[in-house]
């Protein structure tokens, strides 16, 4: 399963305990769904 950070916006699986990314903890990660139901891909 894969989350994403809330803080950097990275995505990766969720076995991760630390976002490689920024450092943050798992209070800070939310779960991705893999379901393109929103148009928000790109900037
Ligand atoms: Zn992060």
């Amino acid at each position: 399963m894969l989350v994403r950070c809330v803080i950097c916006g990275e995505v990766f699986d969720d076995s991760e305990l630390i976002c490689p990314v920024c450092g943050a903890g798992p209070e800070s990660f939310v779960p991705v769904d893999s379901s393109s139901s929103e148009s928000q891909g790109t900037d």
